[in-house]
């Protein structure tokens, strides 16, 4: 991908020599354009550079080698509306009242594309996931906000060209104004029908795939075999590598554009996907790290590739694209800003993550993790055994061996307290959109069966 420099060559030798200075947004010069980029439903886990062997993502991985890639980011909750609210806005669902299908992102709440939009940036978001629709609050900031209204999910080859046929348009209609881009993909997403050569490399040989995702789509779990599952894990596979390559022509368009000189560039996901590793299927259940560690890249022009250790949360990306664009600080957003660590320090805190759906199936209500060490409230302790499970992410990334609660005392105290000062932080009343029939039926149709 050709990266050639805007600046001038002196100024871009001065960089160099200065290290990791940041050079973004020079008096005078052109704001940089930030480029926002989140796969649904994609686990960290299934990336090579997060440690995956089965080779799905030569794209992202070779994003990840230029990129701040953070080895332990957290969304604030597991399954889109309530995480990509909370993404937008930096702050958690339960304070926007984002809690079901049909809840607003409230029209007080500050989104990203709001705060930069204010400052001169013309806005674009291009999503594969209709449930987002300006009617629930989520063109909030943008001039233009595309939701294909398709039954099925729209596929990820369709989605880069349409994003950038809309994009083209948009900058001929204002040239010049910096771009802040938002595209969501949707592929990773159940049902997984990955096209014919993702599905020849990396589906494996089982029981019948159209069978087993029919069982997904109607929630009819219980009676779906482990032979089925291995068969849906790897058709997931499929879908990665599929919008993998999707990802690599998108970004080879913006280039081609010269979109990706000196942007922000960031690569996330909304949350990621479970196969019955805790008892579940989809997402949205349990904050287990099947589904709520997601892969995040950055490309920030003067900042070195590096690898961040620290936790970090969704919540603080919208802090950070205001602080590397020295734009003043949104007094909303909740999240901190990641730009110590993007030049190498290490500043840890508490990540905080949350279930505010409640319905039978939820498992967990909270979670912190801190220190390479988490801990989960359970929602209902009635038919759970224990309140809280504690596990050291270090030594059992997959959270099978739960340790003993009481050897963490002050972890489970802060949990309380942030739990509780969340609590008082929410905003009053919650605003809904009541969902009509043509809605439910494509809910239906991505298997969220109401
Ligand atoms: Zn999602």
């Amino acid at each position: 991908m050709s990266r050639a420099p805007r600046r001038p060559a002196l100024l871009a030798l001065v960089a160099a020599v200065a290290g990791t200075v940041a050079t973004i947004g020079q008096p005078g010069g052109r704001p940089p354009d930030v480029v926002l980029v989140v796969v649904d439903t994609l686990r960290a886990d299934r990336l090579g550079v997060y440690g995956n062997e089965r080779g799905l993502t030569p794209f992202l991985d070779g994003l990840a080698r230029r990129s701040i890639v953070f080895a332990n980011a957290y969304a604030t909750t597991t399954w889109t509306n309530p995480s990509i609210a909370s993404l937008f806005t930096s702050r958690y669902a339960s304070e926007l009242r984002v809690t079901g299908f049909d809840s607003k992102v409230p029209s007080d709440a500050v989104t990203l594309a709001e705060a930069l939009h204010r400052h001169g940036y013309v806005t674009a978001g291009f999503c594969g996931n209709d449930r987002l629709t300006a009617q629930l609050g989520f063109a909030q900031g943008f001039d233009v906000w595309l939701a294909p209204q398709l039954l099925r999910k729209i596929d990820g080859s369709h989605l880069t060209r349409k994003s950038v046929q809309a994009l083209d348009r948009l900058r001929r209609a204002r040239p010049g104004a910096p771009l802040f881009l938002y595209v969501h993909y949707m592929d990773p997403h159940s049902p997984y029908e990955p096209p014919p050569p993702y599905r020849a490399r990396f589906a494996r040989p089982g029981p019948d795939a159209a069978a087993a995702n029919a069982k997904v789509q109607h929630w009819d779990w219980g009676s779906i075999s482990e032979a089925e599952v291995d068969v849906l894990s790897s058709l997931y596979d499929g879908e990665v590598a599929y919008v993998d390559a999707a990802l690599a022509h998108l970004f080879a368009e913006l280039a081609a554009r010269r979109i990706l000189d000196e942007a922000v560039v960031i690569v996330t996901a909304d949350h990621g996907e479970e196969f019955r590793e805790h008892g579940f299927l989809s997402h949205g259940a349990n904050l287990y790290n099947t589904t709520l560690h997601v892969p995040a890249m950055m490309l920030a022009p003067g900042y070195a590739a590096r690898s961040v250790a620290d936790g970090v949360s969704l919540l603080d990306l919208g802090p950070t694209v205001l602080d590397l664009l020295h734009l003043p600080p949104e007094p909303t957003f909740e999240g901190r800003s990641l730009v110590p660590m993007l030049a190498g320090r290490s500043e840890p805190r508490d990540v905080l993550a949350e279930l505010a759906k409640s319905n039978v199936l939820t498992q967990h209500a909270s979670a912190l993790v801190r220190d390479g060490v988490k801990v989960m409230a359970r929602r209902q302790p009635q038919w759970m055994v224990g309140r809280v499970e504690v596990y050291d992410l270090a030594h059992d990334p997959g959270e099978t061996s739960p340790l003993p609660s009481e050897r963490f005392p002050a972890l489970l105290r802060r949990l309380r307290a942030q739990k509780s000062a969340l609590a008082t932080r929410a905003l009053l009343p919650g605003e809904r959109a009541p969902l009509d029939e043509e809605q439910r039926r494509k809910l239906r149709a991505l298997g969220y069966v109401n």
